[in-house]
């Protein structure tokens, strides 16, 4: 699932549950249970090649993977500023949007540092709970999930 949706599903998460702890382990236990989920990924592979060495990797396609990533992420920590930057818990709210994202962040480290025993794991774990990785859906198949998933995290916001 593309970082936004994990965001703000994380963020609304971490600023519900009371105790800081949990909220911020439900916001990254959310990441797993969402990319459960069927949905749209744009592809990172070019960036995948690039931090893994491949041979046929190239810097310019790289670059774009990853200017993606960034372009989604400031839009996730974006709305959440708009929305809530008066709101007492905004630092919470910031810290269960990173927490949300932060699987997918460890998977680009697992790539970097594939002999990392700790990540190692956590990549296995991470692409259990993914849908299928061979099933590629073309935009827009596999966005309404994702739609979905943001509209019921501005319920929890609401509760
Ligand atoms: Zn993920």
């Amino acid at each position: 699932m593309i970082l936004f949706p994990h965001i703000i599903f994380g963020s609304a998460l971490g600023s519900k549950l009371q105790n800081p702890i949990g909220g911020l382990g439900g916001a990254m236990l959310s990441h797993y249970f969402l990319d459960s989920f069927k949905h749209w990924d744009y592809s990172i592979e070019n960036l995948k090649k690039f931090v893994k060495n491949e041979k046929n990797k190239n810097l310019k396609s790289a670059a774009i993977d990853f200017l993606k990533i960034i372009l989604d992420l400031s839009l996730g920590f974006l709305a959440l500023s708009l929305f809530f930057k008066n709101d007492p818990q905004f630092f919470l709210i910031l810290l269960g949007g990173f927490f949300g994202a932060l699987p997918d962040g460890l998977q680009v480290l697992h790539f970097t540092f594939p002999d990392n025993k700790v990540l190692a794991v956590h990549q296995e774990f991470h692409d259990f709970m993914h849908f299928s990785k061979k099933e590629k859906l073309i935009f827009p198949n596999g966005i309404l999930s994702e739609i979905a998933v943001i509209l019921i995290a501005i319920l929890l916001f609401r509760l």
